[in-house]
């Protein structure tokens, strides 16, 4: 399969999604602004897909809101800090071998593709 479920959800997106890649300009408040707006953008679509994802598993699976609780989490504790946060170590890339950050699609050196966590 060449492409991750990322992926395939970015191809069902909003063309609003696709807009965020271009650079704005004349956007009162520069770039932060325009950075943070991209954010938001790209936080809501992402919870709308959570919770896409969520109303799914509970309609076809057996699994309550007190186990996604749960799930949710051990996945914190997984760097032993119940902080909301999750750290990751690098990863290392394939190609070049430079230790790379996991949340990258491509390395930062080389440009390879990254197979990393969709959730990274
Ligand atoms: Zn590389």
């Amino acid at each position: 399969m060449s492409s991750s479920i990322w992926d395939m959800i970015l191809d069902v997106s909003p063309g609003s999604l696709a807009e965020l890649e271009r650079p704005r300009s004349g956007v009162a408040g520069g770039a932060t602004r325009a950075s943070v707006e991209q954010l938001e953008a790209r936080l809501d679509w992402t919870l709308m897909v959570c919770e896409a994802m969520w109303s799914l598993l509970k309609e076809h699976a057996d699994v309550t809101d007190e186990q996604l609780v749960d799930r949710i989490t051990q996945l914190d504790l997984e760097d032993g800090k119940l902080d909301g946060k999750k750290a990751r170590p690098p990863a290392t890339c394939g190609e070049c071998g430079h230790m790379v950050s996991q949340r990258l699609r491509r390395c930062m050196h080389c440009g390879a593709a990254l197979d990393g966590d969709v959730f990274a």
